[in-house]
């Protein structure tokens, strides 16, 4: 039996007259990699910004290995280990590749020396020490994304959010951060992952969560899942 990492329990979200979470309950496991999918405006980004802290619900709660993080800001739930990937921002594009992994792990707290040492072995990690002091801007839109992951991984993550880390990437991109995403999970790290295309993820995820509408459509094994008519006919509808 693994422990539970996360349990997002019973979460709503009202923007306005808007339902964007409907009474969410899910849980990510000790080394699981969970896919959250489903069409557009199903509520997987306010989810994943309701995780990671940076939206409020409207009611619901989250607990991370065990304690109860509702009320604790993003930067405080980066201190218990939980790390969200973040597109490279304009204002970083003038810094080097290795100086924005530096920001990214002071921003959770490391000291300036850990930060460095950190910074040097994640960026070994995911393939860019080559790349160490080009500026952000002159990175591929491919190396951007590693940068992304890299500054999350920088913050020593036991779960690890990932956005769409995957979308607008060529099929051996993708690979190779499948690839990535895989090596992650066997350094310990468990792993939830928002995504748009069933099919990047599919051959990735241990379970997926479909999300339609605000709600869990369904999950389970992403082979069941991607056969499912239901999911099949949500995203139809998109
Ligand atoms: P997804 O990521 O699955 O495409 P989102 O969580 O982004 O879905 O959006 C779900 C619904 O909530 C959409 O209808 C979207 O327009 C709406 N929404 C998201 N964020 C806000 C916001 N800050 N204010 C108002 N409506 C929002
Ligand atoms: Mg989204």
């Amino acid at each position: 039996m693994s422990a539970t990492i996360l349990d997002v329990g019973h979460i709503t979200c009202r923007f306005g007259g808007l339902l964007a979470n409907d009474d969410i309950s899910l849980s990510v496991q000790e080394g699981e990699i969970v896919g959250l999918i489903g069409p557009n405006g199903a509520g997987k980004s306010t989810l994943f910004n309701i995780v990671a802290g940076a939206v409020s619900p409207t009611s619901g709660s989250v607990s991370f290995l065990g304690r109860d993080v509702t009320a604790l800001r993003p930067s405080g739930r980066c201190r218990l280990g939980l790390s969200r990937t973040f597109q490279v921002m304009r204002s970083f594009n003038s810094m080097n590749t290795l100086e924005n992994v530096i920001v990214g792990a002071l921003a959770c707290g490391e000291g300036a020396r850990q930060a460095r040492r950190n910074a040097y072995e994640v960026l070994d990690f995911v393939g860019l020490t080559r790349r160490a002091e080009v500026p952000a801007s002159e990175l591929t839109p491919a190396e951007k994304r590693r940068l992304e992951v890299a500054r999350a991984l920088a913050t020593r993550p036991k779960l690890l959010l990932l956005d769409e880390v995957m979308s607008g990437l060529t099929p051996s991109e993708a690979r190779a951060g499948m690839d990535l995403i895989v090596r992650i999970r066997e350094a310990g790290i468990s792993i939830l992952l928002v995504e748009h295309v069933m099919e990047i993820v599919a051959p990735l995820v241990d379970r997926a969560i479909v999300l339609n509408l605000g709600r869990i459509l369904t999950q389970g094994a992403p082979a069941d899942v991607l056969k499912d008519e239901r999911v099949v006919s949500a995203y139809l509808g998109e």
